[in-house]
Parts: structure tokens; sequence; C-alpha cells
């Protein structure tokens, strides 16, 4: 076994901004949210932000608050409230951890923000179903606690190629929401105002690719740990100028590694890829584990997740419904595993970790033998370790750590590489 060696996780110098700028996000909702001024939208992941902000809406998005409630391990304690009101443990637990803290009035921006005591209440909640239908369930709450409209997107499922009866579905379900958004924020849809959002929004998922693909330099420069951090501008604010400026200062930072050879991972001796959500309340330890190993996570599927190519400011709404739709959580099987393939060759990668997150099936792809038909078509290994992205009783330090242990030390010898 590889004798562990301790090693510091390296930091991020572009990370001060993103704090400052996260900072800014929750007090400009905050302040709305107080004021009534401007009209707040809640969305998920990948709704139709980009309407919104077109709109004139500051957008919110519950799943992020989900994450912070899972990277604070608070989830752990407000989880059982959600679940004495209905809502079962084994379903989505960004959504049990989200509504379950609301009931006892918490949230983790009162200790990360002075004086935000709450979540901004919302003008109107919208969703996207692409991730799931957990998000129209959870939103829906939502709106009978507030009397305030759920409106969104019904979207397709295990979608091979995209076609053109795909994107001209989707796209009149985005056009159906603009006359209700007229209504709540009080002013007519503008199609260049929509163009320009698109704009934006394309230019800081070129931005995020382009972070995400300094990864492909050996060694590499960040790890699927960093970037479960580095996501969130492009995740809250994507449409929006203040994200392109953060990727075009982390972006050199990053380049400047790669040229200087300066590794994530000192020593990286195995490239690895994250498949499934991340487990939130233990990405410090994964991290710190791995780089004891001397081994590097350089790519992810859920940091891909927010790169969109398809968006196109000419053509904005039909491109907004062929990114929603080209999402990888909404493809068949067959388009996933070819996905996985690229991931593998571009990145140089030596084996998987699947995540099987207990209570979000829907980002769960070892479930139905999809690594084992990679390991026999590609001769790529692979684990699964069994947890959560935020429920920590479905998760076993020990096991993942003598399996993340063994995984490691089978692959070192599989490559050639010292221990
Ligand atoms: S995709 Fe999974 S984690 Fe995200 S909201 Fe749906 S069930 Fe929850």
């Amino acid at each position: 076994m590889a004798e562990a060696k301790k090693v510091e996780i390296k930091k991020i110098v572009a990370a001060k901004t993103m704090r400052k700028l996260m900072a800014d996000h929750f007090y400009e909702l905050d302040q709305a949210a107080k004021e009534g001024h401007p009209k707040v939208a809640w969305c998920t992941s990948v709704g139709p932000a980009e309407l919104l902000r077109a709109m004139g809406f500051l957008v919110y998005f519950p799943e992020n608050h989900g994450a912070m409630l899972g990277a604070t391990r608070m989830a752990a304690e407000t989880i059982p409230s959600a679940n004495a009101i209905g809502y079962s443990p084994e379903i989505c637990s960004y959504l049990t951890s989200d509504i379950g803290a609301f009931l006892q009035g918490r949230t983790p921006l009162s200790d990360a923000y002075e004086g935000i005591n709450t979540i901004p209440e919302p003008d109107v909640l919208v969703y996207n179903t692409n991730q799931c239908r957990e998000v129209q369930d959870w939103l829906a709450w939502y709106g009978r606690h507030w009397s305030k409209p759920v409106i969104g997107i019904e979207c397709y499922r295990g979608v091979g190629e995209v076609t053109d009866v795909h994107v001209a579905g989707i796209a009149g379900q985005i056009k159906a929401l603009i006359r209700p958004l007229e209504e709540i924020c009080g002013q007519r849809f503008d199609i260049d105002r929509l163009r320009e959002a698109v704009r934006l929004s394309r230019q800081c998922s070129d931005l995020w690719k382009e972070v995400l693909e300094t990864a492909t330099a050996k060694p590499s420069p960040l790890t699927f740990f960093d970037s479960t951090i580095h996501m969130a501008p492009a995740v809250v604010m994507r449409g929006t100028q203040t994200a392109i400026d953060y990727y075009q200062e982390l972006l050199p930072e990053l380049k400047a590694r790669v040229s200087d050879g300066v590794a994530a991972v000192e020593g990286e001796r195995l490239r690895l890829y994250w498949e499934g959500m991340p487990i939130w309340g233990r990405l410090r330890d994964l991290a710190t584990l791995f780089l004891e190993l001397r081994t590097c996570m350089v790519a992810s599927t859920y940091a891909n997740s927010w790169i969109f190519t398809a968006l196109e400011p000419d053509d904005p709404i039909r491109s907004m419904a062929r990114a929603y739709t080209e999402l990888f959580i909404v493809r068949s099987d067959p388009y996933k595993e070819k996905y996985l393939e690229e991931m593998i060759n571009t990145f140089g990668v030596d084996g998987i970790v699947f995540h099987d997150s207990k209570t979000c099936p829907h980002n769960t792809n070892s479930r139905y033998g999809m690594p084992q038909r990679l390991q026999e078509r590609l001769g790529i290994p692979s684990i699964t370790i069994a947890g959560d992205l935020n429920d920590l009783r479905c998760y076993s330090d020990e096991q993942a750590k003598t399996q993340i242990e063994a995984f490691a030390e089978q692959l070192a010898g599989r490559v050639g590489v010292s221990s």
C-alpha cells in the first residue's frame, strides 16, 4: 500500500476574488428581497437563467444553497425536519436539507455573511426538470409557503441524439414562460436583452471550459475538488459580466501553473475521473486523501455540466433549448458512455471513481452496469463509492478510504508507477 505522505492543498489565489463575488451576490439578493426591487427569481441550476436575467430578475439558485448546507455539514441537523413533514429520507438530500433548514429558521448564509438572516424570498420560482422531478417538488413547497407562482420546463429524458423535435419542444416551453414573467416583473420582454444574456452566458461557459481543460496538462494545475469551489460563478452568475471577469482572472493563474509545471497534486502519478455528485461534507477529506496518494482527480461530469457550447446569441431561445437538452444528465446511456470515453482520452485518465449517491439516482451512473461496460470495452478500471451529496449517514469514511487506497495501489501496479 502507498505510504501516506502529509501534504497541503495548494491555494488558488483567485479564490479571494471569488469569495468577494459570492458575498456581493448574496447581499444583493438579500437587499432586493427586503426592498422588493429588483424582483427575485429562484431558478434550478439549468433552468432558463438567461431569460430571467434578460427580464431584470436577480436570480437565486436553491441547489447552490443545498450544496452550502452539505459543505458546512449543517444538512445532518436539518434533514430530519423535512422528513418530519413527509419528505422521505430517500429523496434528494438537497431538497430535504434545504426545506429542513428553512423550517428551522437556519441558513449557512447567516454564518458566512453578517446581516443575512434568511434565504431571499422569491417573486417567482422557475424550474427545469432536466436534472430531476425533485427540483419541481422542491420549488413547489416554497411556492405554496409564500403563495408565489411556480412555472417551468419539463424536459426530455434518455435523449440520444438531440433533434430539432426536442429543440422545438423545449423552445416552445421557454417562450410560454415569457408572458407570466412579464406580468411578474412588470416589463416587456426584449429579445436584444436576451441575446445579450445568452452572449454573456456563452462566454462564461467557454471560459469555464478552458479552465477545466487546463487539467489536460500533466501534471494538472487543478483538481476536481478545486473545480467544485471555482465553479460557483458559472453556476450562480452565468449570464453576467461578473462571471466572465472572474474566469478571466482564474484562467491565467492556472495557465501560469501549467507553463511553470506547478502541480495541484505534488508528484502526480495517477489521474482519475469523478463521475457523480460531490460528497459536499467530505470534499476536504477526500482532496487530502488523494493528495497523499499523489493521485489527481483531473476531471468530472459534475463540473462539466456548466459547459453550454450550444448557446448562440443570434438564436437565443432555440439555442437555450438545445443547450439544456444536451446536458449529460438527460442523455441515454450509450451517449453517456461515449462522452466518458472522450473524457478518459482527453484527460489521460487511469481510472474512474463512480459515486453512487443514495438520494440522487439521477446523477448516479453506476447502477445499470455502466462501469462494467466501460471496463469491458475500454479496459478502464473503476470503483464505486457508496455515499451521498449531503446525507453523510449514507457514507462510510473508513470504507471509502479503504476502497480508494486499494484502487490507487491497483492502478499504480497497472500503469507501472511507484507506490
Ligand atoms: S439532480 Fe440529484 S442532487 Fe440535483 S436536485 Fe435532483 S435529485 Fe437533487
